[in-house]
Parts: structure tokens; sequence; C-alpha cells
């Protein structure tokens, strides 16, 4: 049976450290903050910030809300963005996106400083990742993944990695991050040919390829280590990942559950980028 890589033991652990950075930095009289700007009330918004808000106050930062009627002008949500770039007292912005139809969503992210980008949305953020220094924060998702590693103390140094995905958000950043752990890097995607024996040949394999089992048990051998980012939703209305966990888990050393895994993460990530957004700021 091969071990869980379980979210919430990776969570409790990194949710400690935020805890006493940021009580540290109080201490310096910084409160970190997050700005949170959000536009019409999506249900998926709304349930996504109350978990981030909550977060939040469990974790002693502060959250300051800029909301925004789903009819609002590009000026006026310019003008928040603005606001939030120039408020010292807000180190990290979360915002809501897809934004509606109507606002130009590249303009927005365009306009917000990198600095307080803790989503890891901007082009500022994205050339820290892959320059692999401290300029914004990666996206939160494939830093879960980084999490998770790190966590349950899976070196990476020399190991074969394969990522199965190639987007901004999730794929290509995870690798970059992987290449910094001095991994050696494949990248899979829907051109790739024989997809199942590129993988096999991996020591680590992360999965963010939108497909529900997309990853089965002809993918996989036996010592390898599973991160699956999938969040799909199943014939039977349950949620499952991209890998198909009841063919994979017989046959590798350990794998990430959905739920309870790469997703239960991301959320401290966010805060914990807030906190270390504030840090940065008492250099
Ligand atoms: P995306 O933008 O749709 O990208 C999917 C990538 O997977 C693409 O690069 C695509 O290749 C590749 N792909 C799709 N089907 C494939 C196949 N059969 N074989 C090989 N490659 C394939 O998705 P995403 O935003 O990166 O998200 C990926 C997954 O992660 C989704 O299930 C999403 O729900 C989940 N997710 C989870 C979290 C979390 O917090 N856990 C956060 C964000 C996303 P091409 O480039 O060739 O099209």
């Amino acid at each position: 049976m091969a071990r869980q890589l379980l979210g919430k033991e990776v969570t409790a652990a990194l949710n400690e450290k935020i805890k006493s950075r940021a009580a540290a930095l109080k201490e310096k009289g910084v409160e970190p903050t997050l700005g949170i700007i959000r536009v019409g009330e999506r249900e998926d918004d709304l349930s996504y910030e109350r978990g981030a808000v909550k977060r939040c106050e469990t974790l002693g930062v502060a959250c300051k809300k800029i909301l925004l009627p789903a009819d609002v002008t590009q000026e006026v949500l310019m003008d928040a963005v603005r606001q939030v770039n120039e408020d010292d007292s807000i180190h990290g912005v979360l915002i809501f996106r897809p934004l509606p139809r109507h606002l130009d969503e590249e303009a927005v992210i365009r306009a917000l400083d990198p600095a307080k980008d803790v989503d890891g949305i901007t082009d500022g953020s994205m050339v820290g990742v892959f320059a692999g220094r401290e300029q914004g924060f990666p996206p939160c998702t494939p830093q879960a993944c980084m999490e998770i590693l790190d966590h349950y103390q899976i070196d990476c140094t020399g190991k074969k990695a394969v990522v199965v995905g190639r987007s901004l958000v999730v794929g290509k950043p995870a690798a970059m991050m992987l290449l910094k752990k001095n991994a050696t890097v494949t990248v899979c995607h829907t051109r790739t040919k024989d997809m199942p024996s590129v993988v096999k040949e991996a020591d680590i394999v992360i999965v963010a390829a939108g497909r529900a089992g997309v990853v089965d048990d002809r993918y996989v051998s036996p010592g390898q280590i599973i991160i699956d980012v999938g969040i799909n939703v199943n014939d039977q209305g349950r949620l499952c990942g991209d890998v198909a966990y009841d063919k994979v888990e017989p046959i590798v050393d350990a794998i990430t559950p959905v739920p309870g895994g790469v997703g239960s993460v991301t959320t401290s990530v966010l805060v914990g980028h807030v906190v270390e957004a504030a840090a940065r700021k008492c250099r």
C-alpha cells in the first residue's frame, strides 16, 4: 500500500510556521494584511473567500476587502488596484478571477504590484519563478506541491521528475520549481508521444492535466511519488483527481489523495505569502 501524502499534515506544520512568523511581525508593529478585491458575488469566489478569510484569522493575518458590483467599470476597478498598491498597510492582494467579461483582466493583472502579488498572477512573479529569484510570488498550487515534497522530506536532487500539463498556473511553474530543487524535469502535454513510458521512467510525477483519471496503472511503476493536482467531479458527482487513484495507489510508493491532498494546502500557501510579503517590507 502506498504512503498517503496528506494535505492536512502539511497544512498543520505550515500553519504553525506562518502563525509564529505573523506573531513576530506583530511584535515589531507590522500586522500582515491581505487585501481582497472581489467583483460581483460568484458562489465559487464567495466560498474561496470565506476559506481564505477564516484561515487568515486563525493565523493572525488581517483582511481588508474591496467589494465591487458585477457591473463595475474598468476605471473603478483599476482605481481599486492602484489603491491597494499604494496602501502600505496591505501586504498582499488577492483578485478573484475570472473577472466579468466586460473587464480587461490582463490590464488589471498588469496594474498589480508584483511585490503584493501573493497569488502569483503577474508577469513579474512568473519572472521570479523562472529566474529562481525572490521576486513576486509563485502561484499557490505548484508551491503547495513543493510544500508537500518538503514536508515529507522527499529529496528531488538528481531525481527524474515528470510534470503532466504545461499551463502557466500549474504545469510550467511546477517544472521550474522542481528544476530549482535539482530534479531533471520533463514536461508532458497533449502532443507528448508515448506518455505512459515517459511517466513510468520518473521518480516524482506531478499531474495537472485537468482530465479525471488520465494517469492510470499503465503510466506508473513501483517506487514513484505521485502528486495529483487535479480537481474534477466524476460521474457520481464526487471530487476526484487527474490520477486514477484506485489503480495507481497499489503500485506506487506515495500518493496524494483527492480531496485531501494538494488543494487543501493552497490556502495556507496564500496566507504564508502574505506574511512573507510583510516580512520583505521589514527587511
Ligand atoms: P489547463 O490550463 O487546462 O492545462 C491542462 C494541461 O494539461 C495542458 O497543458 C494540456 O496540454 C495538458 N493535458 C490535458 N490533457 C492531457 C492528456 N490527456 N495528456 C497529457 N497532457 C494533457 O489546467 P490547469 O489550470 O493547469 O489545471 C490542471 C488541473 O489542476 C485541473 O484539474 C484543475 O482543476 C486543477 N487545479 C487544482 C488546483 C488546486 O488547488 N489543487 C488549482 C488549480 C488547478 P496542452 O497544453 O497540450 O493542451
